[in-house]
């Protein structure tokens, strides 16, 4: 038996029929078929992959040919992702406002879509989320407020993460692995230990193929209809494949002053708004300092290399 293997939900039409098979959800563990290794082909988390050699009874199977990548993320190795959720909690670790701009920034630099959601929100008073919520809607975001521990605000968020793959980022603690934990819900059969299983899990049926996605190997977790990838990778945004150019367009508050501006602009087409004549982006703006701060740091890089 052939199977294919995509990422989740990308047709809504099927969904009512995967819903009704019970192998919809479930997951297999594969090995990738030694001729692809032969010609250095890598099976990322996130690809879409031929399977071979199912076996229903003890689940599992044999990678024998990798997709075409959509996208592809090199830090960490995930193809097809299609979304960036950036996880911050309000206390323990308390969110700081520029080390969260480094991680919106570096989340922004894919260029792929970025939602905000801050968790432990039951350790705050309501003053304290509005503030932020009035804070982060001035820098462009519309965050959403979880707690993990109390179950709230989980809703809202498995929602958005529905259908897609998702890159959770943030610094430790804020609560990633606890919400993976929290929203999974397949059970864990994987060994963990063989580098060279991958876990399969199937999210829909196309004709007689089944489709899933390529959804385990050290640490990431998958959700029914969704998909959600840890990434120790993200830890520590150095932003080294932001340029001088390029920061300014992963500003939320630069790309709304500049598609105001249009069709003129600023008068320099390199302008990188620091004051020349005729740039149209002012500087009062609460982040305006760390964007002054970050194009230092990365004109310090740049004359390095
Ligand atoms: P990670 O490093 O981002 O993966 O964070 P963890 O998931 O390991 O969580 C770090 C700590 O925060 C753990 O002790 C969790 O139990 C705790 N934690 C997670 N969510 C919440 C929450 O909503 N409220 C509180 N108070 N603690 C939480
Ligand atoms: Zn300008």
């Amino acid at each position: 038996m052939r199977v294919v293997v995509d990422v989740a939900g990308s047709n809504p039409e099927e969904g009512n029929r995967l819903e009704q098979d019970p192998r919809v959800g479930s997951e297999l563990l594969c090995v990738v078929r030694a001729v692809l290794k032969k010609i250095g082909r890598k099976v990322l988390v996130g690809d879409r992959v031929l399977v071979g050699s199912v076996d229903w009874v003890d689940r599992r199977g044999m990678i024998e040919d990798t997709f075409m990548r959509k996208t592809e993320l090199s830090d960490p190795p995930i193809a097809n992702v299609d979304h960036l959720l950036v996880l911050f909690s309000l206390e323990q670790p308390r969110a700081e406002p520029f080390n969260l701009t480094r991680f919106l920034v570096e989340a922004e630099s894919v260029e792929i879509p970025v939602t905000l959601a801050l968790n432990k929100m039951e350790l705050v008073g309501e003053e304290m989320l509005s503030s932020w919520e009035t804070k982060l809607h001035s820098w462009g975001y519309k965050p959403l407020f979880c707690s993990v521990d109390r179950n709230l605000g989980l809703e809202a968020l498995e929602n958005i993460l529905k259908g897609q793959t998702t890159v959770i980022v943030g610094p430790s603690g804020v609560g990633k692995s606890s919400l993976i934990n929290a929203l999974r819900s397949a059970p864990d059969t994987s060994d963990g230990e063989e580098i060279d299983k991958l876990q399969v899990s199937w999210h829909k049926w196309l004709g007689d193929q089944r489709v899933g996605i390529v959804s385990k190997r050290s640490g990431e977790e998958s959700t029914p209809r969704g998909f959600l990838a840890d990434t120790p990778g993200f830890n520590q945004p150095n932003l080294l494949k932001v340029t001088k150019k390029s920061l300014a367009q992963t500003f939320p508050e630069i790309r709304q002053m500049l598609s105001a501006s249009e069709p003129s602009g600023c008068a320099f087409n390199d302008c990188l708004h620091v004051g020349e004549p005729g740039c149209v982006v002012k500087g009062d703006w609460e982040r305006y300092p760390y964007y002054l701060q970050l194009l230092d740091e990365i004109k310090i890089r740049e004359e390095i290399q």
